[in-house]
């Protein structure tokens, strides 16, 4: 449902963006069929026109000087002739259909950066700028993140009504001119204005979990888009921005005049973005050119100015901006989720819109949804996750850019972090309406050809390789030195591991390693020398088996080779991806087996067995609901000796034919050759004293048998005294009769034949024929039944042999729940190294099969956990549904974790759950958020919706998110 819904608004979408699409196709064919130098001027003022398609008030306005424009032409102009039309196509459908769903805001500039973002690193310039309150800014973000700003003193002298003309003066010593009552401002890039506000939203949601303050009571953010034009005047060494009546919204008009009014109180402009800085430059590079004396050229500003209540700084004016604007804001109401596309309309009234999106944007950060490409929902769900990952977020909102790795052969010359950058950027806009992250993931498939296309994938696998990629991407370290790893040679564990790290980082040092990644320690021990070998390796996330999952109910039939004990129908459970050993184990504790005691599992088709289970770590998932599986109960052999298996045969008519032919019937019986090995004697000895629990025992049988047969005769009298002395009576009785009786036997009751590659018949005072046999097949003595015996003998119960499990109507297989701590100490219990990936021993200068632990050792801040519900054997995929119990608040490792000092935290809260529904193959992913304090958010692709905490462990959790406390 939610899929198909998906699938419409993207058809929806792409129908908008045809239409679009179409006036590029446009622009791109006039360029191509003239290409002549003065297309260019026609393009940009095609580009002017394609601006305008974009409502103006919700455009976030971008710092696009005409020099921009005539390079962006250029580039334009330069990049058309290059390429082929259909691929032109492709790149215009992504780029607009992406800005599109990023809502409202930003065509131009984006396209440029995707393309030569590194080439041209003049482009960070071309971020959109925003004027915020001084204090609000310096509350809202941390020291460190500020960085540097250029303070300016404006003065403003309006002649006219107008126009206000600002004069932007540097300050020398920014910190001794200004007073207490000055009013600042700061004036910051796109990433960390999102980044102070996604603070204080985190700040605001926090209080108000603690219940002190009311929400809607909270003074919100009120935004407004302001174009400004500015110059450098050479003659006062200033900036000089011109604010005109006739560009702008008259009531943002007269906001900005509020603001900039400085005849009672000095304004003052903080610059934390650097183009104030570099604008001069631009600008002084130019100059030659230009006549001297002569003012630079203007320049189109475009700002949003944040008033926030501390902009009011006594000045009465911004005061009724603020209440103006919270009446909007309680007018407004109730929260509108992104997820509902419905209420994110490209408004065409300018100003109701776009103060209407302002307040509920603060309400609703961070919550906006992904659009599902076509079984994407495996990205959603990841990017969902790592968007809300503290300090990853911030680092990516900030100036990340500076950090990027272009000269990485590892990474992916930096596209791939920008095109998360950039999609994180556009998750955190306010009021944004669901994306769709196609240039991401078309991204991410140059990269990972395997993600391209539309099936479905593992969100896991995503992110293992989004974490990698965007660390290669992110690596601080330009050239990796190399560190020979020494030998532990019994130094204390603490320098080792230290010795590690230090190794680790001087190769790996970037805001993933920062964040996710940790330590193990990894022993080896050698079986045969007890050689120990200890090394430190790191780790990004911590892939947990999923011990005892969902229980499986099997049913086998116990036959014993006692000559006592009737075979029983015995039902264990035992865990859905066990292995022989638990059945084994099972079924020995429910029939009591003793010491002395064995069992063989067998699974019997067609009367004869078809294989024999034998290594204890086959898989059980392996034998499937329908088979038919004995278990023999055999005595512990001191000597081994191979086994023989008894078939049963009798004559039976071949309908169709008109004769009789021999066929197969009943359980076959097992027992060791040592007991058949003298001949004849032995053979018929060991058979009737297996057979013997299967003796009729009502009356009638043996009245009729009481003349005939005088061990048959023995063993029913016997009968009646009871089982205990029945089979020491058989016993006895054999013996007894062996050479005397056999005669009778042979003629009367049954022949037996040891088949091999040939049949051979077994007879009496007659060595055992040689016997060949195929390899893996065991011994075989088939046994005639004649009619006389087939009545003496309840054949039924021979025969009779229920199925592993019978599906009953409404019966479910049991879940049981598993805590995520036993995940935990199945993945690092100590365990041997599998005959693949042996170890070699230094010390015996072989491979060994080593034994190996691991154990945590440096915890990460962020850490992720992935359950592997996905188990692929030699013939089977399966997934387990297991329902694990992890902790919401409190998940504490220090049990854990073998370091002994314990100085940092090991106490970890859950923060995001990447979930899959479904089975194998199909299937669908959502992601799980927690948002401020205690509140949690169902990202299902493009639709957002508040959950409650309990709702959130299901047997769908799939990958975790944990950080530390
Ligand atoms: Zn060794």
């Amino acid at each position: 449902m939610i899929k198909e819904k998906g699938a419409t608004r993207c058809k929806q979408r792409i129908k908008k963006c045809d239409c679009l699409k179409r006036d590029d196709d446009d622009v791109a064919f006039d360029v191509a069929k003239k290409r002549d130098f003065y297309s260019m001027t026609r393009l940009s003022e095609r580009l002017v026109r394609l601006r305008g398609l974009f409502p103006k008030p919700t455009r976030f306005l971008a710092l696009v000087s005409l020099s921009y424009l005539l390079h962006l032409c250029k580039f334009l102009a330069r990049f058309l002739l290059s390429q082929i039309l259909p691929a032109m196509d492709n790149l215009f459908s992504d780029y607009f259909s992406d800005d599109f769903d990023s809502s409202p805001y930003r065509p131009h500039r984006r396209f440029l950066q995707d393309q030569d973002h590194h080439r041209d690193r003049d482009f960070a310039a071309l971020e959109r700028l925003y004027l915020l309150p001084y204090t609000w800014w310096l509350e809202a973000e941390n020291e460190g993140d500020r960085g540097d700003a250029v303070l300016y003193t404006v003065s403003c002298n309006s002649d006219s009504d107008s126009e206000i003309l600002l004069h932007l003066r540097k300050e020398e010593e920014p910190h001794n001119n200004i007073g207490v009552s000055a009013r600042q401002y700061a004036l910051v890039p796109e990433g960390l204005w999102l980044r102070a506000l996604k603070r204080y939203n985190d700040f605001n949601n926090a209080v108000k979990d603690f219940g002190s303050i009311p929400y809607e009571e909270e003074s919100l953010p009120d935004l407004f888009p302001l174009q400004v034009k500015i110059f450098v005047s050479w003659e006062t060494s200033s900036l000089v921005a011109k604010i005109s009546q006739k560009e702008n919204v008259a009531d943002f008009y007269d906001k900005a005049c509020d603001i900039f009014n400085s005849t009672y109180n000095p304004v003052h402009i903080w610059d934390f973005s650097g183009q104030t800085t570099q604008f001069f430059l631009n600008d002084k590079s130019r100059l030659p050119n230009d006549s001297p004396g002569q003012l630079g050229k203007e320049v189109v500003l475009e700002l949003q100015v944040h008033g926030l209540p501390d902009s009011v700084g006594g000045n009465g004016g911004n005061e009724m901006i603020l209440d103006r604007s919270q009446t909007e804001c309680s007018h407004s109401g109730s929260v509108i989720m992104n997820g509902s596309t419905d209420n994110v309309i490209p408004c065409i009234s300018a100003t109701n819109h776009f103060r209407g999106s302002s307040c509920r944007a603060i309400q609703s950060l961070g919550l906006t949804g992904l659009q599902n490409l076509g079984n994407t929902c495996f990205m959603n769900s990841a990017i969902q996750c790592l968007a809300h990952t503290p300090k990853l977020v911030d680092f990516f909102l900030g100036d990340y850019c500076k950090e990027i790795n272009y000269e990485n052969p590892l990474g992916m010359n930096g596209e791939l972090a920008l095109a998360f950058g950039d999609l994180l950027r556009k998750l955190w806009v306010p009021g944004a309406a669901p994306i769709a992250p196609r240039t991401f993931k078309m991204k991410l498939a140059n990269f990972a050809p395997q993600f391209s296309g539309y099936s479905q994938h593992d969100s896991q696998e995503l992110l293992a390789f989004l974490l990698d990629g965007l660390h290669e991407d992110l690596n601080r370290v330009k050239r990796k030195p190399y560190h020979e790893v020494k030998d532990a040679d019994g130094r204390p564990d603490e320098e080792v591991a230290e010795e590690y790290w230090r190794n680790h980082l001087a190769r790996n040092d970037s805001i993933v390693v920062d964040l996710c990644q940790g330590q193990f320690r990894s022993t080896l021990v050698c079986p045969i020398c007890k050689k120990v070998s200890i090394t430190f390796d790191p780790f990004m996330y911590l892939s947990l088996p999923l011990p005892s999952t969902t229980i499986r109910t099997m049913t086998l039939t116990v036959i014993s080779t006692d000559g006592i004990t009737s075979p029983s129908t015995i039902t264990v459970t035992v865990p859905e991806s066990g292995t022989l050993k638990d059945l084994i184990g099972a079924l020995s504790t429910s029939c009591s087996l003793r010491d002395d005691e064995t069992l063989l599992v067998a699974e019997i088709y067609r009367n004869k067995i078809f294989r024999v289970f034998e290594d204890p770590s086959d898989l059980l998932v392996e034998i499937r609901d329908q088979d038919k599986l004995v278990a023999y109960r055999m005595q512990k052999c001191n000597e081994p000796s191979p086994l023989v298996v008894f078939l049963h045969e009798r004559l039976a008519e071949n309908f169709g034919k008109e004769r009789f032919e021999n066929r197969l019937f009943g359980i076959p019986l097992v027992t060791r050759w040592s007991s058949i090995s003298c001949g004849y004697d032995d053979v018929q000895k060991e058979f009737l004293k297996l057979i013997n629990p299967f003796l009729m025992r009502t009356e009638d049988v043996l009245h009729e048998y009481d003349k005939n047969d005088g061990v048959n005769k023995r063993v029913s009298e016997d009968d009646e005294l009871g089982d205990a002395t029945n089979s020491a009576a058989i016993g006895n009785d054999a013996d007894s009769n062996s050479g005397t009786e056999d005669g009778i036997h042979s003629s009367t009751a049954f022949e037996f034949y040891l088949q091999g590659i040939e049949r051979a018949k077994i007879i009496v005072k007659k060595p055992l024929p040689q016997v060949t046999t195929l390899p893996g097949k065991l011994p075989v003595v088939v046994v005639l039944w004649s009619d006389k015996m087939l009545k003496m003998y309840d054949t039924y119960l021979l025969d009779s042999l229920p199925e592993v499990f019978k599906p009953q109507l409404f019966a479910k297989r049991m879940q049981e729940s598993v805590s995520i701590y036993k995940c935990l100490e199945a993945f690092l219990k100590e365990e041997p190294l599998g005959p693949e990936d042996m170890w070699y021993c230094p010390h015996c200068k072989e491979p060994q099969q080593a034994y190996k632990k691991l154990d945590l050792w440096r915890l990460p801040e962020i850490l992720v956990v992935h359950l592997k519900r996905f188990s692929y054997s030699r013939y089977f995929k399966n997934k387990l549904e297991t329902f694990v119990d992890f902790p919401i608040n409190d998940l504490d490792l220090s049990t854990y974790v073998a370091h002994g000092n314990s100085q940092s935290s090991n106490r970890y809260v859950l923060y995001a759950i990447s979930c899959h529904y479904g089975g194998l193959g199909g299937g669908h992913y959502t992601a799980f958020v927690r948002y401020g304090y205690d509140k949690w958010y169902d990202f299902d692709d493009s639709r957002v919706e508040s959950v409650s905490e309990d709702m959130i462990k299901t047997p769908a959790a799939y990958v975790l998110f944990y950080r530390k406390i």
